[in-house]
């Protein structure tokens, strides 16, 4: 009998202990940054159910919503600080947070010239003031945008299921649509008035 018999060298010995420690290593970086990001999201999502973030620090939540739901690209697309560098705050918090002006706070509600209504982030034209009426809800309304001027999809932020309606150009938030408009459309388009700029017709 040799003695390799009765000591049987184990090759793999040495090396066995870490291969699974490579392994829990090379994966434990990815799965560390998730466990990260689902941590400040959850940290972010009760700050907000708390009350505690003012209304201007919710980006991060509404541009996830935006993102979850729509895999559009758009033709126009900055930085989220190129953005901030671009827009008024009042601009930025609608058109890339997703947020919304007080009603009757938009010099456009009351605006009933002949022109075209544009997207503040792009210059994108939206809706042209043949299709605009008067909704009472203080928000400027249409019945339909200009063709191919806007995108939507499914909200469901706030406890309510409803269509958000975006600039098919740059993305930015213009409002959202409901089914109670006028004809011939049957919609009305509530729009932010400070998502949009105004430009009358040329006499
Ligand atoms: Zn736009």
């Amino acid at each position: 009998m040799r003695l390799s018999d009765l000591y049987p060298p184990k090759p793999h010995k040495p090396i066995e202990p870490a291969q699974p420690a490579r392994a829990a290593a090379a994966s434990d970086g990815p799965a560390r940054a998730r466990r990260v990001f689902l941590l400040s999201a959850t940290a972010a999502a009760a700050a907000v159910a708390a009350g505690l973030v003012p209304r201007l620090m919710r980006p991060a939540l509404a541009a996830d919503n935006r993102h979850g739901s729509a895999s559009e690209r758009f033709e126009v697309a900055y930085s989220d600080a190129e953005w901030r560098r671009r827009l008024t705050p009042g601009q930025y918090e609608i058109l890339r947070q997703e947020g919304t002006e007080r009603p009757y706070s938009s010099p456009l509600n009351d605006e009933h010239r002949a022109g075209t209504f544009a997207c503040a982030g792009c210059a994108q034209p939206l809706f042209s003031s043949r299709t605009k009426f008067d909704s009472h809800t203080g928000w400027p309304s249409f019945w339909t945008p200009l063709d191919k001027a806007v995108g939507t999809h499914r909200d469901t932020t706030f406890g309510m299921v409803r269509t958000e309606v975006h600039c098919s150009r740059c993305g930015g938030h213009l409002g959202h649509v409901f089914d109670d408009g006028p004809k011939p459309t049957g919609l009305r388009y509530c729009m932010n008035g400070l998502a949009m700029t105004f430009h009358p017709q040329a006499a």
